[in-house]
């Protein structure tokens, strides 16, 4: 079969592909970017692939980048643009669960083709638009069916984060998963709790950010997947709740708002241990902790100027998106009302400085200070002092006169 129209990102590497064969090696477009290609998707990363070993493909091309040679893969450089292009190889012995103990460099495509996970996955596309389909990939896709390469129970058994990928094609793609593989899948998931967290975690966020994410939430609780996963025991009536709750056609619009939604649903009340056994980073973790502040704070009472000065209008607003989803009172237009009323949005907007009070004042640096540089802070905010040179020093000379 030919790929009929070559998107753009392919057009422009095809003289890379040109290059490598021009030196006497195969090369192939392969892996995310042909699958979304033939499901007429925008593509992301075009991924090389290429008999030529890494040495070799080095001497190739003028610019280059080690950014995984132990694995095969050469960053290249060419007209602009990034391409990775690895070598063919075949992923032997696994003994963690994790990785590959050992990467073999193979000139065979179809050796490379069957270590890959999900047939969709495991096409090559050629310098002339032809697709390399070994695994019936094309009828799969045509069904929307994501099956493994292969035996599908072995595949999991070398890397179990096959099946969070899965789970998270599953969402991405609107496919259901084949009876053989899901089987498979069910079976190995005791061994997710062998794989790396950070890497559940890439995948589990690109699940819940993907537009049938609830797809993806579907096959994590019938394949109870959820039970090896950090802080996810028994969690199925939790998920189906959340399920229920969020209206069909809801999306999450980042990986902080689908989280917090995640820990309220799940009711988890140590929100660092949560996200600390994920592994997500500490800013993360500080923006998933502010929007459940918020999300208690709005159960209370309505948004005021300080909020919207302390926590940031867009904190507030994604909040507010999930409140609109579980149907309860929303006010945007307050948010942004208040967010265009705000002189300062941040305290080193304010014009005076602790420095210019201790010449002005002859002040001291010290707790007293700070007070007065808050006062200043919290008076600004309110929209009861002008945030002007004049009327901040006279604001503190009546100050220190009141205290005197
Ligand atoms: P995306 O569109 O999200 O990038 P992708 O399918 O390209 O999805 P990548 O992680 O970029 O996913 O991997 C590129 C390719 O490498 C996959 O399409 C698949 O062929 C192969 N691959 C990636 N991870 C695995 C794995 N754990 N086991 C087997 N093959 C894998
Ligand atoms: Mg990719």
């Amino acid at each position: 079969m030919r790929l009929k129209d070559l998107p753009s990102e392919f057009q422009e590497a095809l003289p890379v592909l040109e290059k490598i064969k021009a030196a006497g090696f195969e090369a192939y477009f392969v892996g995310g970017s042909v699958r979304d290609a033939l499901l007429g998707q925008p593509i992301h990363d075009v991924d090389i692939a290429s008999s030529s070993y890494p040495a070799e493909t080095k001497k190739i091309f003028p610019r280059t980048v080690d950014i995984g040679i132990e694995h095969g893969t050469v960053l290249v450089l060419e007209n602009g643009h990034e391409y990775e292009i690895t070598t063919f190889r075949t992923e032997d012995v696994y003994v963690d669960y994790r990785r590959p103990s050992q990467v073999s460099f193979v000139r065979s495509l179809e050796e490379d083709l069957k270590r890959r996970d999900f047939t969709i996955n495991a096409f090559a596309l050629n310098e002339r638009s032809q697709v390399i389909d070994k695994f019936n990939g094309l009828a799969d896709l045509g069904q929307k069916r994501l099956r493994a390469v292969g035996n599908a129970a072995e595949r999991f058994n070398e890397d179990a984060l096959r099946i969070m990928r899965g789970l998270r094609f599953t969402a991405s793609l609107d496919f259901d998963i084949e009876e053989e593989t899901f089987t498979a899948m069910k079976e190995h998931a005791p061994l997710l709790e062998k794989i790396s967290v950070e890497r559940s975690f890439i995948e589990f966020d690109k699940l819940l950010l993907a537009p049938y994410w609830r797809k993806g939430i579907d096959y994590l609780i019938v394949s109870q997947a959820y039970d090896y996963l950090p802080f996810l025991q028994d969690s199925a009536d939790k998920w189906q709740k959340l399920l229920k709750d969020l209206p069909e056609d809801f999306t999450f619009t980042s990986s902080e708002q689908a989280w917090a939604s995640v820990l309220l649903y799940l009711d988890i009340k140590n929100i660092k241990s949560f996200l600390k056994s994920w592994k997500t980073s500490n800013d993360f973790q500080k923006t998933v902790e502010k929007l459940l502040a918020i999300y208690r704070l709005r159960q209370e009472r309505q948004i005021e100027k300080a909020d919207v000065y302390h926590y940031g209008a867009s904190l507030l607003m994604l909040v507010e998106e999930l409140r609109q989803a579980q149907g309860l009172v929303v006010d945007f237009e307050r948010i942004k009302e208040l967010d265009a009323a705000l002189t300062i949005h941040d305290k080193h907007e304010i014009v005076v400085r602790g420095g210019d009070l201790i010449v002005a004042f002859a002040l001291k640096p010290g707790p007293n200070l700070g007070k007065i540089l808050n006062q200043i802070e919290s008076f600004i905010v309110d929209g009861n002092l002008a945030n002007e040179r004049q009327a901040i020093l006279d604001f503190v000379r009546r100050e220190i006169k009141e205290n005197e």
